[in-house]
C-alpha cells in the first residue's frame, strides 16, 4: 500500500465504532497468524529433502495434506510431510507455534507462555518439550527464504520430567561444564521478512 493510502486509512481509524475496531483487530490477527503458519510451511518445506521412513533423497510432491506439502518417496512408495518423524509431528495450532517460539526465545515459564500464546498450561508444557526436543535432534544447515539466522544457547530445561538425566540444578545456576555441552540446547534463530523469529 502507499504511504499516502495508509495515512488515510490510519486517519479513519478514529470514527470505527467499538464494535468495528474489535473486529478489525480480529482481522488483523487472524491475517498474521496466517502469514506464521505459511512462513512455516515454507521453512520445513525448504527442509524436506529425504525420506523419514527410508532415508531417500528420492521425492516427489504428492499433494497436500494438514496445510503442509505432503510427499512421496519413490523408494518405499509411503507419504509423508515436512514434519512426519518429528517432535513437531501432529501438534495442533501451528499458527501459534510462532509466538510460543518467541516466548521460549524470552525464557517464559510454561505458566506465561501460555498465557502469552492462549494455550492451557497441559499443552505449553508439552510444546516446550517438544520444541526443545527438536531442536535437539535436528541442526539444519541452510535456510531458505530468511533474513538472517543466529545461534543461541538455552539451558535445557528438564522441569517437570519425572527422571532427570542429571543432578538437579537450582534455579538460575550455570551448567556445570564450562562452554557449550550436551546440557545446553542450541537454538537456531531465524528470522524472516515478516520479522519474526523462528528457533528450530
Ligand atoms: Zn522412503
Amino acid at each position: 500500500m502507499k504511504k499516502t493510502d495508509f495515512q488515510r486509512l490510519t486517519d479513519q481509524l478514529e470514527t470505527l465504532s467499538p464494535e468495528q475496531r474489535t473486529a478489525l483487530k480480529g482481522m488483523l490477527s487472524r491475517l498474521s497468524e496466517q502469514d506464521s503458519v505459511s512462513v512455516l510451511t515454507e521453512f520445513f518445506s525448504a527442509k524436506c529433502s529425504t525420506c523419514p521412513h527410508c532415508g531417500s533423497a528420492k521425492l516427489y510432491r504428492h499433494g497436500q495434506a494438514h496445510g503442509l506439502p505432503r510427499y512421496r518417496c519413490r523408494a518405499c512408495h509411503k507419504t509423508f510431510n515436512p514434519l512426519t518423524g518429528t517432535p513437531l509431528a501432529r501438534l495442533r495450532l501451528r499458527h501459534k507455534w510462532l509466538s510460543y517460539h518467541q516466548c521460549l526465545l524470552d525464557s517464559l515459564t510454561i505458566r506465561k507462555a501460555a498465557m502469552a500464546v492462549g494455550i492451557s498450561r497441559d499443552t505449553s508444557f508439552r510444546w516446550r518439550h517438544r520444541f526443545l526436543a527438536r531442536v535437539k535432534d535436528d541442526h539444519p544447515k541452510s535456510l531458505h527464504g530468511i533474513a538472517e539466522a543466529d545461534e543461541m544457547y538455552l539451558l535445557e530445561s528438564e522441569k517437570g520430567a519425572r527422571h532427570l538425566a542429571r543432578a538437579p540444578r537450582k534455579r538460575g545456576e550455570a551448567a556445570s561444564q564450562r562452554g557449550t555441552s550436551k546440557e545446553q540446547v542450541c537454538v537456531l534463530v531465524a528470522r524472516d521478512r515478516t520479522g519474526q523469529t523462528l528457533n528450530l
